[in-house]
């Protein structure tokens, strides 16, 4: 069982020596306790969230402890089991970890949930129909509520999270503008997911042309704005706000590797009338229900896209991880393991 641990902590930003691969046996089927169950992990979910655990500073979550195996969403199959509710061979989610088995103790409220992949393949329940995409459905339809004819502006557009955020909003009738980094990303995002726009940040660094492309794709203002990076995408969204308009704080990728990314002016809150919430999706469990009920099926009918980008091998999870913070990814970053 090839595992990844936290070896060390990050100063500034991560690098692949925070990390060791250790290997050790494979647990033994039969020596799991009652409620045990030994799963085999096919995929495992890389998030930018881990990057907050690799600090040891005060946050929202508890740091990841160093010398242990990496947390993280897990899909997989089960091939052991000493509780009535998982037999051999169901498809389970979990929070695995860094590592190609795990066991885990079923008895535990959420430990583990079973996933039909009849109709929706596996990996997307780490995706579309997993936490990026209710986190989406959250920030969306919870805080900014979006009603019919509505401007809604995404940032991280092509990403795991930022691509839900933008089919969920086109269902609703808005014209939905993204914002990603670089052309082919861009292109995926209008040609693919249906947007209306999308803005390349990069194509537009300064912050004077990027509130230029963002006007023209904005030409009645912005009633909704999901929030996935921060810096000067927030600063120029903030100014293109109509009154009452509602942002969701969902992530600030662009300062998770101690970078600042200060608001220039806060006082547009005041100005626009707006509604600001920042939010933490496993917060939420009441919202589960509802929202995958729609993820699954858009997923299902193949009215919700996704596209995944997929290391293979325990081995390359550092380096995908490094790489999902600077944007290497082009959709929700996984690890294949099986
Ligand atoms: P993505 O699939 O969107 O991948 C991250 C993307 O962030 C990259 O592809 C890159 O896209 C963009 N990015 C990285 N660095 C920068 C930067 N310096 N400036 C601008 N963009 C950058 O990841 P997720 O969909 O999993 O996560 C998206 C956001 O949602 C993150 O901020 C994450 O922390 C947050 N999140 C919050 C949750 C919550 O409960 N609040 C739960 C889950 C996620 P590009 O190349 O286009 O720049």
């Amino acid at each position: 069982n090839q595992q990844i641990l936290l070896d060390n902590r990050p100063q500034g930003e991560a690098s692949v020596s925070n990390f060791k691969l250790v290997s050790t046996p494979v647990p033994a089927a039969d020596a799991l306790a009652d409620g045990q169950v030994l799963v085999r992990h096919h995929y495992l979910s890389l998030d930018p969230y881990m990057r907050g655990r690799m600090n040891d500073s005060k946050s929202y979550a508890e740091p990841q402890p160093l010398g242990q195996v990496m947390i993280g969403g897990t899909v997989g199959e089960v091939v052991a089991s000493k509780h009535a509710r998982f037999a051999v061979g169901d498809h389970v989610v979990g929070l695995g970890g860094w590592q190609e088995y795990s066991v885990v103790d079923a008895t535990q409220r959420g430990a583990l949930s079973k996933v039909d992949t009849s109709r929706v393949p596996m990996s997307a329940y780490l995706g579309s129909v997993g936490m990026p995409g209710v986190t989406a459905f959250y920030g969306l339809i919870k805080i900014i509520q979006p009603k019919a004819g509505e401007t809604v502006v995404v940032s991280a557009a092509s990403g795991a999270v930022g691509s839900v955020v933008g089919q969920l909003a086109k269902a609703r009738g808005c014209r939905v503008v993204g914002v990603a980094g670089g052309a082919d990303k861009c292109a995926y995002v209008v040609n693919e997911l249906g947007f209306d726009a999308c803005i390349d940040y990069k194509a537009h660094a300064d912050a004077r042309s990027f509130y230029k492309a963002l006007k023209e794709a904005t030409p009645n203002g912005i009633d909704g704005y999901f929030e996935n990076v921060g810096g000067m995408i927030l600063d120029s969204v903030l100014l293109r706000m109509n009154a009452f308009g509602r942002v969701a704080i969902c992530g600030m990728i662009a300062g998770y590797n101690g970078e600042p990314t200060p608001l220039q002016n806060p006082a547009l809150i005041l100005v626009n009338r707006l509604k600001v919430e920042g939010f933490i999706v496993s917060e939420h469990p009441e919202v589960w229900p509802e929202a995958m009920q729609e993820l699954g099926g858009m997923v299902a009918t193949g009215r919700m896209k996704f596209r995944e980008s997929v290391a293979q091998g325990i081995a390359s999870a550092p380096e995908a991880f490094l790489g999902l913070l600077k944007g290497r990814n082009f959709g929700k970053q996984l690890v294949k393991l099986v």
